[in-house]
């Protein structure tokens, strides 16, 4: 069989590497709102409002309080990595804001009609920008920014075939606001969907917004994590066997505040729950490691939800002993039988 005539190697053009680089960052509504929320917070929120229209198809919304960007910079917030969080690979292996790679907004707009509405401090008024025209103008609005999403993939239909119903992208945009909302509870959220409130959860304690999110029985039902081992500690709070669920749900863990979906984490608690859950249970827990930023990588994954561990053996048994610590401290019967 004759080999296909070769083309000549050419660049590909700006839109379109955009349009490959979004493939890995914007699955789906849900990649947005995640994407949107941690900027917000890197800006210095204390309240975020998430609305979504046709469960976050037809646009997605979202307003802070934050630091806003100055209208000089707009243009520069949709560049390609264009970041105004790290400068310098020293940085990088230091970063502690949730974004750094100056990727997810010049993704989220290649694949949608996209604008930024921001008002610094200083700013006598608020600068809209529209990401296709790059068109400037005068806005109304106070200190902070607001984002609109709207016709996700509208471009790319292929794409767009792949979301699944209203319903279930409304679920998971609401989940990626749960991850969020879990870890900072001194932000308040709200999220609406079509002009109607459908989560709400104030500032609070800890505590208090675990209940919120999770609900009561969680708190009551699970203990208090709190293990220091060297540049690491492990903090949360652990479900007793009568919080296990059928599935698994109620499972957050975070490295350094930022959620994450670990194989050694998610390894290590499975064995710390191994002798007194049975069965298909699965555990309920919320568990923040904080460690050194040196000593872990966060730059694996364009979502940043894998992380690597420097000392992954020191890891993977501070958050086993943690937890196993707690739950011998209650019995630890199987299933919840006999546990007060
Ligand atoms: P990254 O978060 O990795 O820096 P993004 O593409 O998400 O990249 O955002 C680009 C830049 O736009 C950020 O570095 C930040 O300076 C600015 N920015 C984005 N969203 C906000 C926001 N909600 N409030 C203030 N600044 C923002
Ligand atoms: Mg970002």
């Amino acid at each position: 069989q004759a080999a296909p005539a070769r083309r000549p190697i050419r660049e590909l053009p700006d839109e379109l590497v955009s349009q490959i680089a979004a493939g890995e960052v914007v699955e789906r509504p849900a990649s947005v709102v995640r994407e949107l929320v941690d900027n917000a917070l890197d800006a210095g929120a204390r309240q975020i409002t998430v609305k979504l229209v046709a469960g976050g198809i037809r646009a997605i919304i979202i307003e802070d309080d934050g630091s806003g960007i100055p209208a000089d910079e707009l243009p520069l917030a949709i560049k390609r990595h264009a970041t105004s969080k790290i400068r310098s690979l020293a940085e990088l292996e230091g970063v502690s804001t949730m974004g750094f790679r100056g990727e997810a907004l010049a993704a989220i707009a290649s694949v949608s009609e996209m604008a930024i509405i921001s008002r610094t401090a200083d700013a006598p008024h608020a600068q809209r920008l529209d990401a296709r025209s790059g068109e400037l103008q005068p806005a109304a609005r106070a200190v902070g920014t607001s984002i609109e999403v709207r016709e996700l993939f509208f471009s790319t239909p292929a794409r767009r075939k792949f979301l699944k119903s209203e319903s279930t992208e409304l679920a998971h945009a609401t989940e990626a606001v749960r991850r969020h909302a879990l870890a900072r509870p001194d932000v308040g959220f709200a999220i609406w969907h079509e002009g109607k409130l459908v989560e709400q959860w104030r500032r609070a304690t800890h505590e208090q917004r675990m209940a919120d999110v999770l609900g009561a029985d969680f708190v009551t039902e699970s203990r208090a994590v709190d293990l220091a081992a060297g540049p690491m500690r492990v903090l949360g709070r652990a479900g007793l066997p009568e919080a296990s669920r059928a599935r698994a749900d109620h499972q957050y863990a975070y490295v350094n505040g930022r959620y994450v979906r670990d194989k050694l984490v998610a390894h290590a608690l499975r064995s710390a729950y191994e002798d007194v859950l049975h069965g298909q249970r699965q555990p309920a827990y919320v568990l923040f490691i904080d460690i050194d930023p040196t000593r872990v990588d966060v730059n694996v994954h364009p979502t940043k939800i894998e992380v690597r561990f420097r000392e992954s053996g020191e890891v993977y048994s501070a958050v086993r002993r943690a937890v196993e610590s707690v739950l011998a401290a209650t019995g630890g019967s199987p299933m919840g039988r006999g546990v007060t």
